[in-house]
């Protein structure tokens, strides 16, 4: 047994305007999110999300007041809540 952790885009945004995308813009429609399996401790979980989070940092997704962005999304938002830790 373990966890499986996935980090998802929060705040999606619709793509450049006047443009039709099937499969969106969002990294949460092309499954192309940090995500990783966990063992089932707490110190095995904390390792990997700490992990993922620096993976999605090192990808270009910020981490905000209201979830995290992923970079596609961060193009086509001009109301991008500022960054956390
Ligand atoms: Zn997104």
């Amino acid at each position: 047994m373990g966890y499986w952790i996935e980090i998802h885009c929060d705040i999606k945004s619709f793509g450049p305007p006047g443009e039709l995308h099937l499969n969106g813009w969002c990294s949460n429609e092309s499954t192309s999110y940090p995500m990783g399996m966990a063992k089932s401790t707490r110190a095995s979980y904390f390792k990997a999300l700490k992990y993922l989070t620096e993976q999605a940092k090192g990808w270009g997704w910020k981490k905000t007041r209201e979830g995290w962005i992923c970079p596609n999304c961060q193009k086509y938002r001009e109301d991008v809540p500022s960054e956390t830790n």
